[in-house]
């Protein structure tokens, strides 16, 4: 069912602004045609002329027409992309994160999205395994394009045995599809060791290699990702973590393989996530290698990417001298080693003294843990009567998107309350500097 398409925000000196649409309001109507999501929403604001049917928050039904120009955006924000719903998984993979949390959550936590409209619009990975002839013909008509494919492994066996569905056979064939539309996606492979690992890596990636050339290459980039665990998991799921050893097995032969494709597409075209590095061991590969980090979201050279920003942004930035203060940055221990160059670099400040407290995650049974994995239950523990200094600066890949809120559902004001100290989400580089060399309100 469509729902109207409520609006959670009018952006300042909109045009929405100017006709006097408030937050609360809902777009049933466009022209005629009800969105069904943010892209038809878009698709249907490409227009001269819009008349709009919408129901005010007291459910009072206005018609408005405006005049603008064709891509003149309305300013407009919503409370979701999906105004039918989401689209759900129809998969049972076995390293499903979802299943991999503790029971007893919100319900909205326990949701499988396999959504294509998701993918399009916001690059989440999907599985291509619960389209309606109808869905395929949209993507096309619409060219929604490109698409995240959650690919796995190439061979029908290997592939169903992962997503426990009959439908993952059938990979090959939708990629051939996307190739004769000249339609592109971008793949990901979890690798699960003792399972799609090997040859059967081997196997996938030539297989994806070979919907490379061409114009519009169907599959632009590849991530290989390791399989990440939780002491949450359901037993006997016949996964094994990945070891420093595999770690290092699956670095060589992606090595070897990326070698072949340089020198064929001169694109390194599969890469590894920053993560297999960190549990082998060894050194991160140098930025230019990443191209332009065309799998950036899956944690492919999004150190290499956060070091040379932050060096970019501190020569301009930094000064010599602040005033006295202290801080703590939390990250997740895989990374501690990497981000050394970073914490110097600011301790050079004078004034300035930035402690990094490394965190492995208890919440989740981790020994290694990535800084956006670490949950508020974990920062409580750990950092409970230690000296913060003014402040934790907490990376905001923590946080649910969009909320200051951890993965365990706990809160950043429960984390301050608790811990007695401020802390200072950061978004970014910039963020970051500023809110070490800025002065310091205690609130
Ligand atoms: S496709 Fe994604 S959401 Fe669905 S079971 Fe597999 S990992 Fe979980």
């Amino acid at each position: 069912m469509i729902r109207p398409a409520r609006i959670t925000q009018v952006l300042p000196d909109s045009i929405a602004a100017e006709v006097g649409f408030t937050s609360g309001d809902a777009i049933v109507s466009i022209n005629g045609s009800q969105p069904r999501d943010l892209i038809d929403y878009q698709f249907l604001c490409a227009d001269e002329i819009l008349e709009l049917e919408v129901l005010d928050e007291a459910g009072k039904t206005h018609h408005i027409e405006i005049e603008k120009d064709y891509d003149d955006d309305l300013g407009l924000e919503f409370e979701t992309a999906l105004f039918d719903g989401l689209i759900q998984c129809n998969n049972r993979c076995p390293f499903c994160f979802i299943d991999q949390q503790p029971p007893g959550k919100r319900e909205s936590l326990y949701l499988k999205d396999d959504d294509y409209r998701l993918s399009f619009l916001y690059g989440s990975y999907l599985t291509l395994t619960n389209l309606t002839e109808k869905e395929w013909q949209r993507i096309e008509q619409m060219r929604l394009s490109p698409l995240y494919v959650s690919v796995h492994a190439t061979e029908p066996e290997v592939r169903t045995r992962l997503l426990k569905n009959p439908r993952a056979a059938q990979i090959l064939s939708q990629l051939e599809w996307f190739q004769s539309r000249r339609l592109q996606i971008h793949a990901q492979i979890v690798l699960c060791p003792g399972i799609n690992d090997g040859i059967h890596l081997e196997q996938s990636l030539r297989d994806l290699a070979s919907f490379h050339p061409g114009e519009v290459p169907a599959v632009a980039s590849v991530a290989v990702v390791p399989v990440g665990l939780t002491k949450f998991r359901p037993q006997e799921d016949e996964l094994i973590p990945v070891t420093r050893e595999k770690a290092r097995e699956v670095i060589s032969q992606v090595r070897s393989l990326q070698e072949e494709f340089r020198q064929k597409f001169y694109s390194t075209f599969v890469w590894l996530a920053d993560e297999w590095f960190l549990i082998a061991g060894e050194d991160l590969p140098c930025e230019s290698e990443y191209e332009d980090y065309p799998q950036i979201d899956n944690g492919v050279g999004s150190i290499q990417l956060f070091i040379k920003q932050f060096i970019d942004v501190a020569n301009q930035l930094l000064p010599a001298k602040v005033p006295p203060r202290k801080f703590t940055w939390v990250v997740g221990n895989a990374v501690e080693r990497a981000f050394q160059p970073i914490l110097q670099r600011l301790n050079q400040v004078s004034g300035l003294e930035v402690g990094m407290c490394a965190l492995s995650s208890d919440y989740w049974g981790q020994s290694i843990t990535v800084t956006g994995l670490l949950t508020g239950h974990d920062l409580i523990t750990k950092l409970k009567g230690q000296n913060l200094g003014a402040g934790i600066l907490l990376p905001t890949v923590m946080l649910k998107h969009g909320e200051l809120v951890f993965l365990d559902d706990i809160s950043v004001a429960q984390v301050s309350h608790q811990l007695h100290t401020q802390i200072f989400p950061i978004a970014g580089v910039e963020e970051f500097i500023k809110t070490c060399i800025s002065p310091i309100v205690v609130s």
